[in-house]
């Protein structure tokens, strides 16, 4: 018989702890403390993540794969081992379903190039979300135009949620390919994923997922959840630019041609016939991003060392504490209000352009995204050029709220 034990509760985060380890939120802007509420446009980096690119350029720096030397060696070594870090923080199955890229961007556009495009044709279907990042628009936008297939969209309603029945319909025989954002970074809402994916496997769809917004927000099982491609950057979760991460079921990467050439992802080459590398490196033409990797992979020990589960619990608590505060501000709406949602906070003050409220935000030290958010087609869903956003990190406090909320006093007052 099980032991009579409570579960396992991780400790709730200390924020307060969490700040130390982000120098740069000691800064001060225009005179007052940095209050960092974009961290869903790029997180900040902790002194674990610095230390360990730091660490990685002072000693063991040199190209990788092609070298006997020791130094080649050690980079190879702190490489490859980033990689394996990468598939036990999202649980795939073997390091030859890990493709290091440039982001999030580079991920989609890799299965858009190497997946779609060569074997899609005209009467062929793409299906995305209207809530998509450009990023997860553009690229299928290229491969209809190269190979004649269509894209549909699945729509929205006015809380920002996907309409699931709508969704369901679009799906039929001719879908090729689903490309679906797991959380959206313009409205905060997280998608059915689970049940996106079962009604479009049983079409026989293959799913890419764009992870760019939820990666750092909660624990992604790919096999569990059971997507084809997972792809994300490392910049959301506390890690480098420059460096992302494609996650495909290796039976669906070994069968894609490579989509870029150069060295490194070959084997042979002669001017009669080149052949291949072996999976990942295939897909991984040129000499790589190996301080990204390394920082990548200590930014997942990071995240993992606070718990995801209480970094999500934190979030929550602030995005349910500043949506109580903002509603109470007759002036104010709220764009995306999703029964599930993730830490994104989009709004609209009224009499005020939102570029504007930026700048007033930032007089204060506040720093939040205005604009389009990279998804237009959000913006003109909801009858707006742009909104601001604000968005929290493990590091953000009630404080950081009430900051926001004072800042927008004032922007109010700039205004009346
Ligand atoms: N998808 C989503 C949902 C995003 O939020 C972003 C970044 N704003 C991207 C894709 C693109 O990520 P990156 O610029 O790192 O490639």
């Amino acid at each position: 018989m099980a032991a009579n034990v409570s579960p396992v509760r991780p400790a709730p985060l200390d924020a307060q702890r969490v700040r130390a380890d982000f120098p740069i939120l000691a800064t001060t802007v225009n005179g007052h403390p940095l209050v960092y509420l974009d961290s869903a446009a790029s997180a900040q980096r902790p002194l674990q993540v610095l230390r360990a690119v730091e660490e990685y350029e002072t000693h063991s720096h040199a190209n990788v794969h092609r070298g006997v030397h020791a130094l080649s060696q050690a980079a190879t070594a702190a490489y490859e081992g980033a990689r394996e870090r990468v598939r036990r923080f999202i649980n795939a199955r073997s390091t030859r379903e890990i493709i290091f890229v440039r982001g999030t961007t580079e991920g989609i556009n890799l299965v858009a190039q190497a997946y779609a495009r060569p074997r899609f044709k005209a009467g062929d279907e793409i299906l995305i979300t209207a809530l998509e990042h450009h990023a997860n628009i553009v690229p299928w936008q290229m491969v209809c135009e190269a190979s004649g297939c269509s894209l549909r969209v699945a729509p929205i309603n006015r809380r920002g949620e996907l309409e699931l029945e709508e969704f369901l319909k679009l799906l039929g025989p001719r879908t090729r390919l689903v490309a679906v954002a797991h959380v959206s970074n313009a409205l905060g809402t997280v998608l059915p994923l689970k049940r996106i994916i079962e009604a479009a496997h049983a079409h026989g769809a293959v799913v890419l997922v764009d992870g760019a917004q939820a990666v750092p927000h909660a624990h992604v099982d790919v096999r569990a959840l059971g997507a084809d491609f997972y792809t994300f950057s490392s910049h959301k979760l506390y890690g480098p630019t420059g460096i992302g991460v494609l996650y495909g079921r290796e039976e669906l990467l070994a069968s894609m041609p490579p989509w870029q050439g150069g060295g490194d992802m070959i084997l042979t080459v002669s001017f009669e016939k080149t052949t291949y590398n072996e999976l990942p490196w295939k897909f991984e033409a040129g000499t790589p991003n190996m301080s990204g990797a390394v920082g990548l992979a200590a930014a997942m020990d990071y995240v993992e060392s606070l718990g995801l589960t209480a970094i999500a619990e934190h979030e929550q608590h602030l995005l349910g504490l500043a949506t109580a505060e903002l509603a109470r501000l007759p002036d104010v709406e709220i764009i995306g209000t999703a029964a599930h949602k993730a830490s994104v906070l989009s709004f609209t003050m009224k009499g005020v352009h939102p570029h504007d409220l930026g700048t007033i935000l930032d007089a204060e030290g506040v720093a939040v995204r205005t604009g389009h958010h990279c998804a237009m087609p959000v913006m003109t869903f909801f009858g707006l050029p742009a909104t601001a956003r604000a968005s929290f990190g493990c590091y953000n406090t009630e404080g950081d709220v009430a900051s926001l909320v004072a800042a927008l006093h004032k922007a109010r007052g700039v205004f009346s």
